[in-house]
C-alpha cells in the first residue's frame, strides 16, 4: 500500500475537494411548460424537439 510522505494540510485538502461536487443537471422547459432534461422526451406531454413522439396518457 502506498503511504504518503508528508501530511496534506487542511488548505491542500480543501483545494483538492473544491472539484468534488455533484454536477447540477441542466434543465430546459418543454413547450408544455414542464421542466425536462435536454435531449430527452418530455415525461409530461411526450414531445421531443417540438414534435409528438409518444402518445399522451392524460387519464393516468
Ligand atoms: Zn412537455
Amino acid at each position: 500500500m502506498a503511504v504518503q510522505q508528508n501530511k496534506k494540510s487542511r488548505s491542500r485538502k480543501g483545494m483538492r475537494r473544491s472539484h468534488d461536487h455533484v454536477a447540477v443537471p441542466a434543465v430546459i422547459y418543454c413547450s408544455c411548460g414542464e421542466p425536462t432534461l435536454p435531449h430527452s422526451v418530455c415525461p409530461n406531454c411526450g414531445a421531443y424537439k417540438g414534435r409528438q413522439v409518444l402518445a399522451k396518457n392524460e387519464n393516468e
